[in-house]
């Protein structure tokens, strides 16, 4: 029987909708057998996810997704199997936090400027981890407040480079986020390559996170196209990377794709989970 893998996904301590249990048991009822939890930046719901995973038959993957810098692209590295407790892991994860809240506090800044006020403290309501403030909670609480039509269009008006709520960040350097990842034990995965704006760069991106030391391409995500899945199953190969394959889910309604809901690997790569 070949197993079904989703291998990136969030809860609400990052910016997911529903508690790592709820995430667990969403994820058997849909068929998954191995799940990653991948929340920005954090491990801390990992404890609880392990318990549910148990309950409900799913094999629970530790992981996390980075924020990292590579030139003035923001990338997200996945981590696949690390070992929470390492000192070097939590070190990193914790600067990271520490940065997403001072941008946070000028993203506020920023949409004040813009005419929206107390936009910080109205992004805060819908932290549901004190330790983590994202983007998506700035979208939640535009689009409550009659902003925005929905999270999408949110970032398309508000969020993203350009316009008025967007605030450049250095996060971890690329060689600081997989060498945190290794140290942990896990494996690093380049999440959804098809969503950076690389203009023309792809090639020396992936070059240099497998230089780096990057193990995977996130091949197949509920953010890619079909067409997508083709063109990185063909880099995963040319570039000699594994294969990865994860939803992205945040949550019922707001996400690109649902817990399990993706097809298998393209034929010819080799996926991440070969050893496991
Ligand atoms: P941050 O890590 O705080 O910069 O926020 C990034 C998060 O914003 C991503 O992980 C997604 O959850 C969300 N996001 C980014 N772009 C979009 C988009 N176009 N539509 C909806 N959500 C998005
Ligand atoms: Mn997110
Ligand atoms: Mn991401
Ligand atoms: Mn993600």
């Amino acid at each position: 029987m070949t197993l079904r893998y989703d291998l990136h996904c969030h809860s609400t301590y990052s910016d997911g909708l529903l508690k790592p249990t709820e995430v667990a048991r969403r994820a058997g009822a849909r068929g998954v057998d191995v799940l990653a939890l991948t929340d920005h930046d954090e491990t801390s719901g990992l404890a609880e996810a392990r318990t549910a995973a148990k309950e409900a038959g799913v094999r629970l993957i530790d992981g996390a997704e980075l924020s990292a810098s590579w030139r003035d692209i923001t990338l997200h590295v996945v981590a696949l199997g690390i070992d929470p407790d390492c000192a070097a892991l939590r070190e990193g994860l914790e600067t990271i936090r520490a940065g997403r809240t001072h941008r946070a506090q000028r993203m506020g800044e920023e949409l004040g400027a813009a005419g929206i006020a107390d936009a910080y403290a109205g992004a805060m309501k819908f932290v549901t981890s004190a330790r983590l403030v994202s983007r998506t909670h700035f979208a939640r609480f535009l689009v409550e407040a009659g902003h925005a039509r929905d999270t999408r269009d949110c970032f398309r008006r508000y969020l993203v480079r350009g316009k008025p709520g967007y605030v450049a960040h250095e996060w971890a350097t690329l060689t600081k986020a997989i060498g945190w990842i290794h140290a942990a034990g896990g494996q690093a995965v380049l999440a959804h390559p098809g969503r950076y704006e690389v203009h023309g760069k792809m090639r020396e991106l992936l070059a240099e996170f497998r230089d780096t030391g990057g193990d995977a391409i996130e091949v197949v995500s509920g953010s890619h196209t079909p067409a997508q899945y083709t063109e990185f199953a063909r880099y995963a190969r040319v570039f000699g990377m594994l294969a990865s394959s994860g939803s992205d889910f945040h949550g019922p309604g707001e996400s690109w794709a649902d817990l399990g809901d993706m097809p298998p690997l393209p034929a010819g790569v080799t996926p991440v989970w070969k050893d496991w």
